[in-house]
Parts: structure tokens; C-alpha cells; sequence
């Protein structure tokens, strides 16, 4: 029998590198039940290990970490231990037989899956298997899944694909594809349990974590940036004046267009940071300002390579500022919730527990069948843009219905 990991002996419940899995203890046995089988431990089933995983959950339940996690306990040899090569160049990104896709634009390409799928029938460099993982399963286009599909259903032997998406609906990943995965349902982490994290291992003031995780809704890497970035505070704060600063049709349109505008400042203040960045390293790969023979040539030839990076940054700033925007209208069914919750005379704790007065205000104003109307109103809006409607066509539409909302109660 092979020597039992440290961690183990010491009797705690798992590997170090799944520490960062919030809330999700049934997940985390069964991954390390598949870490053991990889192994072949003595009275575990072999057939708790498996060549396709798909890690679903609602948005910021840790899809992504828990497969680069598991992704790292597979390559480990002391199966997860969180401080040798394999595990930190797993979560640096970096591990040479981890390949991941993440898409940079709305979709993943047919090209960039053939790749990927060609690299990845190879045999291990270094680690124990050849590992895919797939951020956004749930953006393959039509063409990218099928390449996948082909992969998964004649894995090559040590190659393992670990796949995240929002759920297993047809929607989301196809029906062949999740049919060929076994699924690892993710659950929304509840607001102590972040809070306990934010505390403990980010060193947040116990204050600050709890209302972080408290306004967060479940999203811990939204819970993380508000407990520690100020300017993501303020910008809450004003997306969540919206509510009580429509007085007049004028308002509407005034209102949509600042909403709009600080979702695209604040995406394209990440974006410009992360292309130039991005450009510049690029360009001293390809030797830019060179000035010796041939330089004239090469700098032609990069010159589309730069271009292409471009084209790809183009895409990934709209991606970026859908992104911003979504979180931005979260934040405000959140306070409708909150405000639905009020009007019907309860008094749970509020998701929004800094702004009380405002949330009495709006619920004073709406009553329950407003408050539910302006729910939806925001949730058609998310879907809307979703289903690629302009986003200020969606957004109008949304904001006037608010408005008009608090306009009829205040008319019957
Ligand atoms: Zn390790």
C-alpha cells in the first residue's frame, strides 16, 4: 500500500488545493473518491474516476475552481497538496499538461477546439494525465462542440476534460456532450460561509465580510472585490440610486444612459489595461523596432498577428462590457427583491442590509404587485441582452418599465 498524503494522516476532510471550494463538501468527496481511484486505493472503485467532468452551478459557485482544483489533486502526486510544482503551476495557470479554454470573445471557435483536441491526445510532459478544461462550455459554438464531442467519446488513455457551464440544460451543453460527463452539480455558497472565507483567509474585517457576503447573493468572487475595492462600493451604490431617482419620463432616458455609460468607462478602463499590456508583450515577442535585414519583412508579416490580437481584444471588450453590465443589473434585482420582500410585510434579513431606508421607500411606493413587476422588468432586461437585444434598447425598456410602475401606483 502506498504511503497515505500528510493531510490525510492528519485526518482532515480533504486535499489543501480544494480549501478554496466554498460550502460544496459533497463535491469535494466526491472528487477526492475520483483522486483515490486515479490512484488506485485499495476498496475504492475504480469507476469513481472518470475521462469527462462537467462542473455545473449558478454563477460565482466556484465552476472553475473546483475543476482547476480537481485538475491539480489529479496531477499531484500527493493528490492536492497545494504547495509542490504541479499544484501551483495548475493554479498559475501555467501547468504544461493543463491545457484550459477560456474564451476571449462571446463564443469558442471550431479552430481553437481542434487545437486544443489535437494537443490534448498526446501523453503526458510531466504530470499524470493531459488535462482540458473548458471555462465556458456553455459558449462552444455549434462546430467547437462537435470537434469536443468527437474527443470525449474516444478519449485518448491519459486524457482527461474537465467542462464548466451554468447547467446541465440542452442550452447550456448538449445533450451528447453531457451524456458522456459525469456531473458535479455546484451549489450557491450561503452568505456565512463566504464570510467566513473572506475573514479567514483574505483578511477582511469580520464587519466587511459579512456584509460583502451578505450583498454579494452567493457570487464569491463579487463578494471578494466588494469587501476589498472601493470604487466597486461606489459603483454599487449608484446603480442602487437608480430606483429613487425616477421622477419623470426625462429621468428614464437619463438614468439608462448613466447606467450604460458606467458599464462601458469601467469595461473599457479593464479592457484598455489588459490589451495594452497584452500588445506591448506581443510586440517584444515579434522583435517590433528592429532595424537589421529582414526587419522590414518581419514587421510585415507581425504586423497581422497584431492585428489578429485585435480583432480578438474587439471582441472580448463587448464580452467584458455585457459582463459589467449583467453584474450591474444582479445588484438591482437584488434590491427588488429586497424591496418585493418589504411590501409583503416581511422581515427576513435584507440582501441589501445597508440601504433600508431607500428599499422602505420603494416598497412604500410600489406595493407587492409593483415590487414583483419590477423584478421581472430587470430579469427581461438580463435575458434580453442575453438573447443579444442592443443593450440600450433593453435597458429603456426596462427603466421605463420601472418608472411607469411607480407611476401607476401612484395614479390608483
Ligand atoms: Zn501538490
Amino acid at each position: 500500500m502506498s504511503e497515505a498524503p500528510e493531510w490525510l494522516m492528519q485526518g482532515l476532510a480533504h486535499a489543501p488545493v480544494f480549501d478554496d471550494l466554498i460550502g460544496q463538501q459533497h463535491a469535494i468527496e466526491e472528487l477526492s473518491l475520483a483522486v483515490a481511484a486515479s490512484h488506485g486505493d485499495p476498496g475504492v472503485p475504480g469507476a469513481a474516476m472518470t475521462h469527462a467532468w462537467l462542473f455545473t452551478g449558478p454563477a460565482g459557485s466556484g465552476r472553475s475552481v473546483a475543476a482547476r482544483a480537481f485538475a491539480a489533486a489529479l496531477q499531484c502526486a500527493d493528490r492536492g497538496c497545494g504547495h509542490c510544482s504541479h499544484c501551483r503551476t495548475v493554479a498559475a495557470h501555467t501547468h504544461s499538461d493543463v491545457r484550459a479554454v477560456i474564451p476571449e470573445g462571446l463564443t469558442i471557435s471550431v479552430k481553437e477546439m481542434r487545437q486544443v483536441v489535437q494537443l490534448a491526445a498526446r501523453s503526458p510532459a510531466a504530470g499524470r494525465y493531459q488535462i482540458v478544461l473548458i471555462e465556458d462550455a456553455d459558449r462552444l459554438t455549434e462546430g467547437a462542440s462537435n470537434a469536443l464531442l468527437k474527443a470525449v467519446e474516444e478519449p485518448a488513455e491519459h486524457t482527461v476534460f474537465l467542462l464548466c457551464a451554468p447547467s446541465t440544460h440542452p442550452d447550456d451543453v448538449s445533450v451528447t456532450i453531457r451524456s458522456r460527463c459525469r456531473v458535479v452539480g455546484l451549489r450557491t455558497p450561503s452568505a456565512p460561509a463566504i464570510a467566513d472565507v473572506l475573514a479567514r483567509r483574505d483578511g477582511v474585517d469580520p464587519e466587511t465580510a459579512h456584509w460583502a457576503a451578505s450583498v454579494a447573493a452567493g457570487h464569491v468572487g463579487r463578494a471578494r472585490r466588494l469587501a476589498r475595492d472601493e470604487q466597486a462600493r461606489e459603483q454599487r451604490r449608484q446603480v442602487l440610486a437608480l430606483p429613487t431617482s425616477l421622477a419623470s419620463v426625462a429621468d428614464v432616458f437619463e438614468q439608462s444612459a448613466e447606467l450604460l455609460a458606467r458599464a462601458k468607462g469601467e469595461a473599457s478602463s479593464m479592457s484598455q489595461t489588459r490589451d495594452a499590456a497584452e500588445i506591448e508583450e506581443l510586440k517584444t515577442a515579434l522583435g517590433a523596432g528592429g532595424t537589421g535585414k529582414g526587419a522590414v519583412g518581419a514587421a510585415r508579416g507581425s504586423a497581422g498577428v497584431v492585428k489578429e490580437m485585435e480583432r480578438r481584444q474587439k471582441s472580448r471588450a463587448t464580452r467584458t462590457e455585457r459582463d459589467v453590465l449583467d453584474r450591474a443589473l444582479v445588484d438591482l434585482s437584488g434590491f427588488y427583491r429586497d424591496v418585493l420582500a418589504r411590501s409583503l410585510g416581511s422581515t427576513a434579513p435584507l440582501l441589501n442590509p445597508d440601504m433600508p431606508g431607500q428599499v422602505d421607500a420603494v416598497a412604500k411606493r410600489l406595493g407587492p404587485d409593483g415590487a414583483l413587476a419590477a423584478v421581472d422588468a430587470v430579469l427581461a432586461c438580463r435575458e434580453a441582452i442575453e438573447l443579444n437585444v442592443k443593450p440600450q434598447i433593453a435597458i429603456e425598456a426596462m427603466v421605463m418599465a420601472l418608472f411607469a410602475g411607480g407611476q401607476r401606483r401612484r395614479s390608483a
